[in-house]
């Protein structure tokens, strides 16, 4: 396996809001070019790069998409099921069957209960039942003390920081530490650069490595391209695949979710003990817009709040004492929208090279007035759950990276439609597959993880049984 990053340290600074948000101490040192909300100019953005990608960053929170949601997938939720069940088992998430009033059928149940509900957590919780809301415990892939790994000790510092001890259920500590135990040969710092073809085949993948900027070649009989949806269809666009079948879909239909943070300010302390409480769910307005829109609305999710040294330092000059004081008012909760797949959206080359000379991804990104309109619905539905828990004012913050990027290489039917076919592979290459967020051809309304992970199993079952 080919990893670009390397692993997080996993010591003190990974918990410092500081090192992590502020200092960036896992930035990659080459950007991706983003050109968003009708912007003339492309910025640079750095986003982390470590051994186990985003999963060692995320949250945690565990979903899998509706039946519905797969209307324009060429695979049904009942073929990906086992293996939402499967995935499940592998990143042991907490949580209980029934609760979700759209949870989709299931073969059986969540591996591990749900941690009971803290204060903060509660709050919302009450709030949004006593407004005829039926919140439930959110599927967490955390480690509440099952087995002999590092036990959660249920902080604030999760959602956008690696765990310091390991217990959040990462990719890194659970399918990497098995893969490495069974075989796996890891390669840090090496950047896939593109595939070489021969005929209809790929036969090495090159790149640079270490130390910096060294050429490799590794050759292999398949390839798995797992880079993420702004990388995969980088390394298949800098390969030259766009004549070959599917190759014309590649970069294109980028989506990351219409996603917006509504922060309620209280006339109290809200989490004075600073405990974990993102444990809460909402699929209630899921399927209101499903007639007219013909996708998902979408969830609502507990979410932690800034530090109060980050909020301070986004905050306008003036303010900042202010800000930094108010964060401990504060509570949130984050919406999260269905976005459409437009060709427009895309990941492509311009022709600029990073310090290594490969040609930088650049990113094109704008919300439909359809994506923003559920966000608004969503976005309704958080204010008047922070007003009924007794927020005095709330306030829309609108999440802009790339967090939940999928859509790049779409699995379709048919190549004319798509980068990828139901297991995977790429159309115009017999050795080389995708198993990363790249492949959703639809962002669906929740957190795309365990979708993800669901397809790569399913993937990699075929291609073992090949
Ligand atoms: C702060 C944060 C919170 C999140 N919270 C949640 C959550 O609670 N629930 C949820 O479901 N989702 C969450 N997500 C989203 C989730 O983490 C991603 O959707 C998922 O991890 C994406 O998986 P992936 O395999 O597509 O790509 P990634 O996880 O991005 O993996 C791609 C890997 O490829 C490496 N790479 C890239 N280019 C190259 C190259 N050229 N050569 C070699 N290596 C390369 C990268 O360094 C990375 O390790 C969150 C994301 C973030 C950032
Ligand atoms: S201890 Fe628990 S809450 Fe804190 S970072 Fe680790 S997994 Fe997340």
């Amino acid at each position: 396996m080919l990893e670009r990053g390397q692993p997080v340290r996993r010591d003190a600074d990974d918990w410092s809001p500081r090192r992590i948000l502020l200092e960036r101490r896992y930035r990659t040192d080459t950007p991706v070019l983003v050109r968003q909300y009708g912007a003339r100019r492309y910025a640079p953005e750095y986003p982390n790069a470590v051994l186990g990608g985003s999963s060692v960053f995320y949250g945690g929170a565990s979903m899998r998409l509706r039946e519905k949601d797969f209307a324009g997938w060429p695979l049904s939720y009942a073929d990906l099921e086992p293996f939402y069940s499967e995935a499940e088992v592998l990143l042991g998430v907490h949580g209980r069957t029934g609760d979700d009033p759209h949870e989709p059928p299931r073969t059986g149940d969540y591996p591990f209960a749900p941690t009971p509900l803290t204060p903060p957590a509660q709050r919302i919780e009450r709030a949004a039942r006593s407004l005829g809301y039926r919140p439930f415990a959110l599927p967490m892939a955390l480690n509440f003390g099952d087995g002999a790994r590092p036990r959660c000790v249920r902080c604030i510092t999760c959602d956008g920081f690696p765990c310091q001890i390991g217990a959040k259920n990462d990719v890194e500590v659970t399918v990497l530490a098995a893969a490495r135990e069974a075989g796996l040969e890891i390669m840090a710092g090496a950047r896939a650069a593109r595939l070489r073809l021969a005929g209809d085949r790929a036969v090495a993948v090159e790149g640079v490595g270490l130390p910096a900027g060294s050429p490799f070649e590794v050759e292999a009989d398949t390839f798995v391209l797992a880079a993420g949806a702004l990388h995969t269809p980088a390394l298949l666009l800098r390969t030259g695949v766009e004549g070959r079948p599917g190759g014309g879909a590649v970069g294109r239909h980028l989506m990351r979710h219409c996603n917006g943070v509504v922060a309620g300010v209280f006339p109290f302390r809200t989490n004075p003990e600073q405990v974990f409480h993102k444990q809460i769910c909402l699929t209630d307005f899921y399927e209101d817009l499903r007639a007219e829109h013909g996708t998902a609305v979408g969830v609502i999710q507990d979410i932690y709040t800034p530090a109060a040294p980050v909020v301070r330092h986004h905050a306008p000059r003036g303010l900042r004492h202010l800000a930094g004081w108010v964060t401990g008012f504060m509570q949130n909760l984050l919406c999260i929208a269905e976005d459409e797949p437009r060709a427009a959206n895309a990941v492509s080359l311009k022709g600029e090279r990073d310090q290594y000379g490969l040609e930088i991804p650049a990113v094109d990104h704008a919300y439909t007035g359809a994506d923003e309109e559920r966000l608004g619905y969503l976005v309704k539905g958080a204010r008047r759950i922070l007003r009924r828990a007794g927020a005095l004012v709330t306030h829309l913050y609108l999440i802009d990276t790339f967090s939940h990027a999928v859509g790049t290489a779409r699995a379709a039917a048919e190549p004319d439609e798509g980068a990828v076919d139901a297991g995977g592979r790429f159309w115009g290459l017999e050795n080389v597959y995708v198993t990363d967020g790249s492949i959703l051809p639809h962002s669906g309304g929740v957190n795309p993880s365990l979708t993800i992970a669901a397809f790569a199993l399913r993937a990699a079952r075929a291609l073992v049984q090949r």
